[in-house]
């Protein structure tokens, strides 16, 4: 089985908090579909005919597309990848672009799963995070999307607000839990690097993050997602029985998946590549292979075309620096490391039968023997041949993988 992403880069505006690759404007929305069509196209051969089970509009906006472009993207992708008959399609969706006629006609067209960008039922909060959207239009969306006929519904909520406090964060949680949803995802709130919250904060505009509120909230989401029911299925993921996201659980199992647009990495069991973070550069290389190899094709009809290899070479040296596609080939020693990283995330934990059987001896054993310590220290699980972190533990996954990692 395999995977695809398709990272759609546009934002009506961009949120305070934000670390994701996305731009504020729409100039080049209709070159990015000529290049985006271009790129779908020409990388069939990457998942080499795997059956597709799981399809991901992620960003950005997705929900930006008009549904005659999604239509578009969709039809292309079914026409050069087998996708199976009842593969998971997910759109990321924005309350502020959302109306029942658009949802309507995007699960008419075969999105069966929607993932809401709520953030919070509360208006000061979506204050804080400069969202766009309101408490009362956040609702009408979910209404909306279960009136249009989607099932299989995901909300984004973030926790840790300095706007908000115990009291709002339950409350947040009661109207969801009222909606009897089948996913959440909750994020704690973080400061990215280039984030203008992170700037606001810096200089006293907005109040900062307490890590103490993060780990109040963290500890009544985990506590009261149990009481309702929802599996912890990953640090920021609950779900009610058999509704996991295929598609991110694809990532943790390390199924191969290749992803389009901007910025959207693509793993093919051994290596991992990704594509430039500029939409401006994404569509100017692409778009300008994708004219290149049809003159090509025009000039020469017979001739076989490998498409990276009609990338343009560029004379602008500071942007030569930067490739399109920058790849990187994974040692063993990476790729247990990754596996450490990724499995600790999730309540499936790190399976040493599994490592003994696929990646040799030499990694179950260190990984056991590493393991001892810190299950001594309560800082790791065990059951069996499971190595796993539980709720509480979970908030500081990126500690022990660390001291799981070779080498260390
Ligand atoms: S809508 Fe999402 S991707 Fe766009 S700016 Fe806001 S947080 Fe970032």
């Amino acid at each position: 089985m395999a995977g695809i992403y398709i990272h759609i880069p546009f934002c009506n505006s961009k949120c305070a908090y934000c670390g994701f690759y996305s731009i504020p404007s729409f100039k080049l929305k209709k070159l990015f579909l000529e290049a985006l069509k271009a790129e779908i196209v020409s990388r069939k051969d990457y998942l080499q005919d795997k059956a597709v089970n799981t399809i991901y509009f992620g960003g950005g906006t997705p929900s930006l597309f008009s549904i005659n472009e999604i239509s578009d993207v969709l039809h292309l992708i079914n026409r050069h990848y087998p996708i199976t008959p009842n593969a998971e399609i997910t759109l990321e969706a924005n309350p502020d672009t959302l109306s029942l006629e658009y949802l309507k006609a995007l699960r008419q067209l075969g999105v069966n799963r929607l993932s809401i960008g709520i953030q919070s039922f509360f208006d000061n909060d979506l204050k804080y995070l400069s969202r766009r959207h309101d408490s009362q239009h956040a609702r009408h969306c979910i209404d909306w999307a279960k009136q249009a006929g989607f099932d299989n519904i995901s909300i984004d909520l973030i926790y840790g607000l300095p706007s908000s406090d115990a009291e709002q964060w339950n409350k947040n949680l009661d109207i969801f839990f009222a909606y009897s949803l089948p996913h959440l995802s909750a994020y704690a709130l973080t400061l990215e690097p280039n984030a203008i919250l992170t700037k606001q904060i810096e200089l006293g505009k907005v109040p900062p993050i307490n890590e103490d509120d993060t780990l109040r909230d963290y500890e009544i989401l985990c506590q009261r997602a149990a009481e309702n029911g929802y599996l912890h299925y990953e640090i920021s993921n609950f779900c009610k029985r058999g509704m996991h996201s295929k598609h991110n659980a694809s990532y943790w199992f390390g199924t191969p998946y290749i992803g389009f647009g901007p910025s959207a990495h693509s793993f093919n069991g051994a290596s991992r590549q990704w594509n430039v973070s500029s939409v401006e550069r994404y569509c100017e290389a692409f778009v300008a292979a994708s004219r290149h190899c049809e003159e090509e094709r025009r000039s020469n009809p017979g001739k076989e075309l490998q498409y990276l290899d009609c990338f343009v070479p560029r004379n602008d040296a500071k942007r030569v620096q930067e490739p399109v596609i920058e790849k990187e080939q994974l040692s063993p020693e990476q790729q247990y490391d990754e596996y450490v990283m990724l499995r600790l995330r999730t309540h499936w934990g790190i399976d040493l039968k599994w490592l003994k059987r696929e990646m040799g001896e030499r990694f179950s054993t260190y990984c056991e023997q590493h393991a001892q310590p810190l299950i001594a220290e309560g800082r790791l699980s065990q059951t069996r041949e499971f190595l796993y972190l539980t709720d509480e533990q979970m908030l500081f996954t990126d500690g022990v993988a660390e001291e799981l990692f070779w080498g260390n």
